[in-house]
């Protein structure tokens, strides 16, 4: 087995890594180092994140710094502020037992002098940055980059995503041409290929697992439910999973806040991770997070970014992303460092193309899933409070003083009674909560063929012509609830008494009915959720003879 002194890395970061606890190098460790340290050949490498890249370009580029020089010989490209930052704990790890080296983290979204004070008079050997603000670094002359001979961009695909292109593209014209450049994506968009072959030489291109591959420890398993569903779906799973340190994924930040608000109001550990948050709230919620104090994170995809948090048990995709990519750096938070980890899709029967299409390009299945009975909850909860029982670690001396008092005051009480109350104590709550609930299971898809416009799903509004609603009423509620997407095609519109139904573009249905639960009309706060069975047929016998007028919206 190939071992780091293999690698030819110095006494001082081999020292630094043993003291971190990695015993052998991972295989994107082992892929990289020897090509940064020979210097001959520019690196693509395709590898998801936690596979260990931080040390993979961070340890050779340690190695090859030259202290005596004060100017800055690496750059770091990564698209988040949270990313950067990590990238230079990370570093200032390895090079703990370097002396004198300066790794300087710089980001948007925070104060630009207090990084221009740090460039300026600590110098930085290796600057870890987000474009945006580098190229702000740069052009107010505080960075020089005219030592530089390593560039690496991490998580490429992201800086392109998050629109950096034209600002890496600047940043690339200014270093210079005789470096090293080492690109890691977990993709391969042609964009990436462009500045691949615009900026690389020759790259050498190193595949970590297959392209696209979710990890091989993760088991995928689908809920298929009815949109109003869903929340009680993700419910029961979280109760059958009583040690569940996991992120729930959602698609805008009011639906992550709803969530999440609804989570903690029920007594989850639970909390919200989204970009309306102000900065200190986002880093006081991932330290939380981080330190396990919060148990459950609901987050939208752009917040987690960064977010490195080891031994997730679980990832939930409350709404599945459009992109296969995404689900796949979803699931790939959990089932590291050899442990198995679960991936869980909760989705509605419109969603089903969506699971296809990530298995296909994955080559991984979907298990189906059961949605745990209230009964099977509860006795696994139980289980696990036995388990840990069981295994709870007691240290006699630091609780002998205090056991006299416990056993005069519980005394009276026998084993069957104190087992009881200490039963009903942990799981009034649940039990409680499940006793009136009626168990349901997964939809199948059959119930939903009922005639849609292809491209359409439609959902319910709780309001109708009692409120004075009219289809031009209803366009303009849905116009509000989605500014931010002007182009929402909207087609059948059927206005009942108390209610209406619409169809709309499928690919914004679930943003929509979670924007339009946000509104008021008349003061009322608006019901919306997806078509149920019942009212679809109503519609559809509708259409026969109401002849409704298809409007579409400008
Ligand atoms: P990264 O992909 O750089 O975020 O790394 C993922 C995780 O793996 C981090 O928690 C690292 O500390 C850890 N790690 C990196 N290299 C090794 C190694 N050779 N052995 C054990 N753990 C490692």
């Amino acid at each position: 087995m190939t071992t780091f002194i293999d690698l030819g890395l110095s006494e001082k970061l081999l020292k630094a890594i043993e003291e971190l606890g990695f015993e052998y190098p991972m295989p994107v460790q082992e892929a990289v180092i020897p090509y940064l340290l020979g210097g001959e050949r520019d690196v693509v490498a395709l590898a998801q994140t936690g596979t260990g890249k931080t040390a993979a370009f961070g340890l050779p580029l340690l190695e090859k710094l030259d202290l005596q020089n004060r100017n800055t010989q690496a750059l770091v490209l990564s698209p988040t502020r949270e990313l950067c930052v990590q990238i230079a704990e990370d570093m200032m790890d390895f090079a703990k037992h370097t002396e004198g080296v300066n790794i300087v983290p710089v980001y948007g979204g925070a104060n630009i002098r207090t990084q221009m004070n740090h460039l300026a008079h600590g110098g930085a050997h290796i600057i870890v940055a987000t474009p945006g603000r580098l190229l702000d670094l740069m052009d107010r002359g505080y960075v020089h980059l005219e030592d530089v001979r390593n560039v690496v961009m991490d998580e490429a695909d992201e800086m392109l995503n998050m629109g950096f292109q034209e600002d890496i593209d600047a940043i690339l014209e200014a270093v210079p041409e005789d470096r090293n450049t080492l690109l890691f994506s977990a993709t391969m968009p042609d964009e990436i290929a462009r500045i691949a072959k615009k900026y690389m030489r020759n790259p050498q291109e190193i595949v970590i697992g297959n392209r696209n591959e979710s990890t091989s420890t993760v088991r995928h398993i689908q809920y298929t439910v009815q949109s109003h569903d869903k929340y009680q779906t993700l419910r029961r799973i979280v109760d059958f999973y009583p040690r569940m340190y996991g992120i729930v994924f959602c698609r805008t930040k009011a639906e992550t806040q709803e969530i999440a608000d609804r989570l903690i109001r029920e007594g989850y550990n639970a909390d919200a991770l989204h970009g309306d948050l102000s900065q200190i709230q986002r880093d006081s919620v991932m330290s939380r997070f981080r330190l396990r104090n919060i148990k459950l994170l609901v987050a939208t995809d752009v917040a987690a970014r960064g977010l490195d948090v080891d031994d997730l048990t679980h990832i939930i995709n409350y709404t599945l992303p459009d992109e296969t990519e995404v689900y796949t750096h979803r699931s790939g938070r959990t089932g590291r460092a050899g442990k198995t980890g679960i991936s869980i899709a909760i989705v509605t029967p419109r969603e089903a193309k969506k699971i296809r299409d990530i298995e296909k390009v994955t080559g991984k299945t979907f298990e189906v899933g059961t949605i745990p009975t209230g009964r099977e909850i509860c006795s696994k909860q139980i289980f696990s409070l036995m388990d840990r029982i069981e295994k709870v670690d007691v240290d006699e001396d630091e609780i002998a003083s205090l056991l006299p008092g416990v056993f005069s005051r519980l005394e009276w009480m026998d084993k069957e009674e104190l087992i009881k109350k200490m039963v009903s104590l942990e799981f009034n709550r649940i039990i409680s909560y499940y006793k009136d609930k009626e168990d349901f299971q997964v939809t199948r898809q059959k119930h939903f063929d009922v005639p849609l416009a292809a491209g359409y799903a439609k959902i319910f509004i709780g309001v109708g012509k009692m409120d004075g609603m009219g289809p031009k009423h209803i366009l303009s509620l849905i116009n509000n609830c989605m500014r931010e997407h002007p182009k929402i095609d909207v087609g059948r519109v059927d206005i009942f008494t108390r209610y209406c139904l619409v169809d709309v573009d499928q690919s914004c249905a679930d943003e929509i009915v979670s924007q339009l639960q946000t509104m008021h009309v008349r003061g009322r706060a608006v019901k919306a959720g997806f078509a149920t069975e019942e009212q679809l047929s109503r519609g559809s016998e509708k259409k026969k003879d109401s002849k409704p007028k298809k409007y579409r919206r400008k």
